[in-house]
């Protein structure tokens, strides 16, 4: 049996093992952040600490950043989290953590994924009692796209609107900087950088009264109730001082993601590449084999030792048509037969190729028992 290949980072990065050893030796602290004896301070030093590693990753400063259990609840919060009822707006192509946090006007995208700037401002245009909120992502978990969020933020600030974005699978790919952005909010999330699962953060511009969405002992400043995941924080915070340096490895990602795709495509013609066309992050190719369910790939490439994912696979197992495809005009030929490889840290030019190969191959019996 040769040794499995993981190609599934958006789903959750492998954790480093820098990572490891630091969650490891925190775990072994024994006092509680909130405690004024020495055993709390060693504890509350090591959540400071982490705290002012992901504001650096970030472009903030440390008390702006405001732990949570993970993306999903910075997103929670972010969207629901206010003193007075907004009016929501978000992308068509948001994770479901926003798309389901609450009901919102969508933001259409275009073909290649990208917001639609101009059905942006209509919807600005549009009078309303209550203030704009806009919630878009910088990077598709899907396709990778990079949302235009320079133009996106100029709009929302002539409409006095106030600015969410979903980070988490730009972290460590692009560089951030939330307080030069004029960004209102950002979420984040540990694991999809190779820290802990569990673990996540939203930043938050000062000017703002965010209310936690848990309620009890006023931790992190009020904004989050509960005793702080000490050694997620830690785990959290060495993972994002090394995403910085990452950053400067986009390029090689890029071409071992090119090397995928441009194999891919010669072999089989009839693959459709999401998002093509669009600028895109180098550590994920979504794809579509019209006529192969996702599933049936993802299982195929499983039994090959390969694990990719399909759709939106954040979700306990299930695999259905691509929301995020759909959204961008796709029939359910396509929305239904998209599968994503991402790759990332541990990711090595054999493991594109062993995908390439198994890929490749199951197409072509496909094609074989179908044709
Ligand atoms: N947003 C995006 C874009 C994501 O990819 C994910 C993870 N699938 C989340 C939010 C949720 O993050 P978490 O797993 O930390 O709740």
């Amino acid at each position: 049996m040769r040794e499995p290949v993981y190609l599934d980072y958006n789903a959750t990065a492998p954790a480093r093992p820098e990572v490891i050893a630091a969650v490891t030796e925190a775990m072994a602290l024994p006092g509680n952040p909130s405690s004024v004896h020495t055993a709390g301070r060693q504890a509350r030093r090591a959540v400071e600490d982490a705290r002012a590693q992901v504001a650096r990753m970030v472009g903030t400063i440390a008390p702006n950043v405001v732990f949570t259990s993970g993306a999903t609840e910075a997103n929670n919060i972010a969207l629901r989290g206010w003193d007075r009822p907004m009016r929501v707006l978000t992308s068509s192509v948001e994770h479901p953590s926003v798309i389901e946090a609450l009901e919102a006007e969508r933001i259409p995208v275009t073909s290649t994924g990208l917001l639609d700037l101009d059905a942006l401002r209509a919807l600005l245009e549009k009078p309303n009692d209550r203030q704009a909120l806009v919630s878009v992502m910088l990077v598709n978990n899907e396709t990778g796209v990079i949302q235009p969020m320079a133009e996106i933020i100029a709009l929302a600030r002539e409409y006095d609107a106030v600015l969410h974005c979903d980070a988490v699978q730009a972290a460590g790919k692009l560089p951030l900087d939330f307080d030069e952005s004029g960004l209102d909010l950002l979420s984040l999330s540990g694991h999809k950088i190779g820290g802990p699962k569990g673990i996540g953060a939203l930043v938050v511009n000062p000017k703002h009264h965010i209310r936690s969405l848990i309620h009890g002992g006023g931790q992190e400043k009020g904004r989050r109730s509960g005793t702080e995941n000490v050694a997620g924080c830690v785990g959290f915070g060495v993972a994002a001082e090394i995403a910085l340096e990452e950053i400067e490895k986009q390029s090689h990602y890029k071409d071992l993601r090119d090397r995928l795709e441009t194999a891919v495509s010669k072999a089989l013609p009839q693959v459709v590449v999401i998002g093509d066309g669009a600028e895109r992050v180098g550590t994920v190719t979504c794809l579509a084999l019209p006529g192969v369910g996702s599933e049936t790939q993802v299982m195929a490439m499983d039994l090959a030792g390969i694990a990719i994912s399909a759709g939106s696979a954040c979700s306990s197992g299930k695999v259905k048509r691509s929301q995020v495809v759909s959204a961008m005009g796709y029939g359910d030929e396509i929305a239904g037969s998209s599968i994503r490889v991402s790759l990332g840290w541990a990711t090595t030019e054999a493991d594109i190729d062993r995908f390439v190969e198994a890929y490749v191959a199951f197409a072509g019996r496909q094609v074989a028992a179908t044709g």
